[in-house]
């Protein structure tokens, strides 16, 4: 991830800066309160700042409810501003996006679990997905290519994947029974002898299933920062208990 500087910080990933006819963000809100916080509530100011910075129209930024739900909006013109600085007209019960309009600005809300951005340069179509555990051990972004696929005729060797930010697996404590819905990518379960309780690694468990939907492994980008303990100080609910959130967004040119 690459660090921007406006008049508040985002990241911006490699793969995806390629590709002038995509505009891409994560933002780098913080506990400290130096930097920017898209919350569901009271962050109406903030993501009219995001929209003006990045250089989106704010009545064209969309966005889901995030139940930790394997479904997935197709968003048209029809969705325009849902969710955009209310919470009331979210997509409902949702935690994918995709559409293959211009101009709409789809984004998830992260604060530990994992935002990924989806790509396709040859069908110019794209993808914001919000992975919790329960959406990570559910396969929703392997779910979230197949419905590109079937909606936009995407070929998965051509997609670009982006995976935000989230608490690492060197925090990420689990009990048995959250480990044992890992057990599919056996690697994603890690056991230290100073752990007294396995951790997940939920950036690597999101990585195998893109891969396995059949997205190159050269096209998927990762962070390496961790939310909870990572030096820029991310939103993190574990850490704070916070309300706060990361905004990750995409929007076709
Ligand atoms: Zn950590």
């Amino acid at each position: 991830m690459l660090l921007h500087t406006a008049n508040f910080s985002y990241f911006t990933f490699a793969n995806l800066d390629r590709f002038s006819a995509v505009k891409h963000f994560v933002t780098c809100g913080n506990s400290a309160g130096t930097d920017i916080n898209l919350r569901t509530m009271g962050g109406a100011d903030n993501r009219k700042k995001l929209a003006q910075t990045i250089g989106f129209d704010i009545n064209r930024l969309v966005t889901g409810e995030q139940t930790h739900s394997l479904n997935i909006a197709v968003v048209t013109d029809a969705e325009a501003g849902r969710g955009s600085v209310d919470i009331d007209s979210r997509i409902p019960c949702t935690d994918a996006l995709i559409t293959n309009r211009r101009g709409m600005c789809l984004m998830v809300l992260t604060a530990d679990c994992v935002p990924v951005l989806l790509y396709d340069p040859a069908t110019h179509s794209a993808a914001a997905i919000h992975a919790g555990w329960r959406g990570t051990a559910n396969g929703i972004v392997g779910l979230t290519v197949r419905k590109m696929t079937d909606e936009f005729g995407a070929k998965p060797e051509h997609l670009m994947a982006a995976i935000g930010p989230c608490i690492g697996a060197c925090c990420f404590e689990v009990g048995d029974d959250v480990a044992a819905h890992f057990s599919r990518w056996p690697n994603t379960i890690l056991h230290r002898s100073e752990w007294p309780r396995p951790h997940i690694d939920l950036v690597l468990a999101n990585r195998l299933q893109l891969e396995q939907a059949g997205i190159p492994a050269a096209n998927i980008e990762s962070s390496d920062e961790c939310t909870k303990c990572g030096p820029h100080g991310l939103f993190s609910h574990r850490r704070d208990q916070t309300l706060g959130r990361i905004g990750t967004g995409i929007m076709l040119m």
